[in-house]
């Protein structure tokens, strides 16, 4: 027997046969199907009290202190429970890895304990009304006042942020340099005086995302998250995230939702028998097995080392495209019933929610036409965009209500 305690950064295969067997007994246990917020948050604090939050996190900042390999095992055994993190997605899959890149030490040991525990949530300011696609193109402003920030303002879209407690915020600290070099991140509380949170309404009754308005909003100057000015290179990598985040959703083993989801309404309608029906489920099971293979790529590339790259636009993509396809096929398979519901019914049936809510994947994290951008760019190396902005200082350029 060996008298040398197990390293947890370089574990055995029996170490983490041992942890799977951990994470089976705890998931049994404590995760629930169709998890809700308050679900959620319960989940995420009773991990962090088992040691299991934050994985790969540092124990002094609240991590588990764990491997990549620990955490390839957390996600397939979770995978099963795909809601139980739900609402965490960009608490935990782009601002804790952001805070913990490029925050100072001070930072990463007050904000990410309660990040990890669920006891905070955290959101992602960085569309405005004028800069979506091209975020850089950003107007809110943070100006420096003695020991703080003044932050002016708007953004839209903001996930989460009438239930937020602090956001990762970008803002203009430099409108004479040119427009990607002049940007700052922040930590931004949400219970700063001057911030206005307004709920968007969606289409499908539901209340996710929000306009955010700032007036004369005033943080500490430690409140910068990374170097001044940098922001476009953080903002970079935390879209890298996103996309990874969203692309790899339900990583671990082959996932098939959608499939799923079909399969009970060719059911409840008596549709199982019917050749078009079931070719329709054949070519979804098929999308979203090959999905589920590439993002076990792109997490097995995370794990060995590499920092997410573009190629999580990849996934991103194609977990658009395979919505795009679920419109046609839900609207053929139930009709009228696949984009309205009774008024009685708030929630509406399942396929309707699957068409009115599938335009979202389309925009959401970055847009189609620019991941294939990207895809074009970076990963095939075809020629770049045209950029006439290129050189020129933001103050000069004609963006947002700028003329
Ligand atoms: C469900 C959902 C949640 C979101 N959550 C957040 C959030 O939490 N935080 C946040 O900051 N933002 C969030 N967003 C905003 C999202 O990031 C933006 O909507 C997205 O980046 C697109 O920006 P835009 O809406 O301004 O569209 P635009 O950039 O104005 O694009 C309009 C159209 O032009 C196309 N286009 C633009 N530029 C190019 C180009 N160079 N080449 C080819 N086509 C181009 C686009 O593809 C699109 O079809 C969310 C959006 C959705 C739908």
């Amino acid at each position: 027997m060996s008298d040398t305690a197990p390293d947890p950064r370089n574990p055995s295969e029996a170490d983490l046969e041992a942890f799977r067997a951990e994470v089976t007994a705890f998931v049994s246990e404590h995760a629930v199907p169709n998890a809700d917020y308050a679900a959620c948050k319960s989940f995420q604090a009773k991990l962090a009290d088992a040691g299991l939050g934050g994985i790969v996190y540092d124990r002094s900042y609240g991590g588990a202190g764990l491997s990549k390999a620990h955490d390839r095992v957390y996600r397939e055994v979770s995978s099963k429970f795909p809601t139980m993190s739900n609402d965490f997605i960009i608490s935990h899959g782009m601002c804790l890895p952001v805070v913990n890149d490029f925050g100072t030490e001070e930072q990463k040991r007050t904000f990410l304990p309660d990040n990890i525990a669920g006891r905070t949530l955290w959101c992602q300011m960085f569309s405005e009304p004028g800069a979506g696609s091209d975020v850089a193109s950003l107007q809110t402003k943070a100006e420096r006042d003695g020991d703080e920030w003044i932050i002016n303002g708007q953004k839209v879209w903001t996930t989460l942020a009438h239930v937020s407690d602090y956001a990762v915020l970008i803002a203009r600290t430099d409108p004479e340099a040119v427009k990607h070099a002049g940007i700052s991140m922040f930590i931004l509380p949400m219970d700063a005086e001057g911030v206005e949170v307004r709920p968007i309404n969606q289409i499908d009754g539901g209340r996710h995302f929000n306009e955010v308005f700032f007036t004369d909003v005033r943080i500490p100057a430690d409140n910068l998250l990374g170097e001044l000015n940098n922001g476009w290179n953080q903002a970079t990598a935390m879209l890298m995230y996103e996309r990874v985040a969203i692309g790899t959703a339900g990583a671990g083993r082959i996932s098939t939702p959608n499939f799923k989801l079909l399969k009970a309404a060719a059911k409840a309608g008596d549709m199982l028998e019917d050749e078009n029906v079931r070719q329709d489920m054949m070519r979804i099971y098929s999308m979203e097995t090959t999905k589920s293979l590439l993002a076990l790529r792109t997490r097995a590339e995370m794990q060995s080392g590499r920092a997410p790259g573009p190629g999580g636009s990849l996934g991103k993509l194609f977990g658009s495209v395979i919505q795009w396809r679920m419109r046609e096929i839900t609207m053929n398979m139930a009709g009228p019933g696949s984009q309205a519901w009774p008024a009685d019914d708030v929630a509406g049936g399942d396929l309707a929610k699957q068409t009115v809510g599938s335009f979202s994947s389309s925009i959401a994290g970055g847009t189609d036409e620019i991941q294939r951008n990207i895809i074009g760019d970076r990963v095939l190396g075809l020629p770049r965009d045209i950029a006439v902005d290129r050189g020129v200082a933001f103050r000069e350029l004609r963006v947002g209500t700028q003329v």
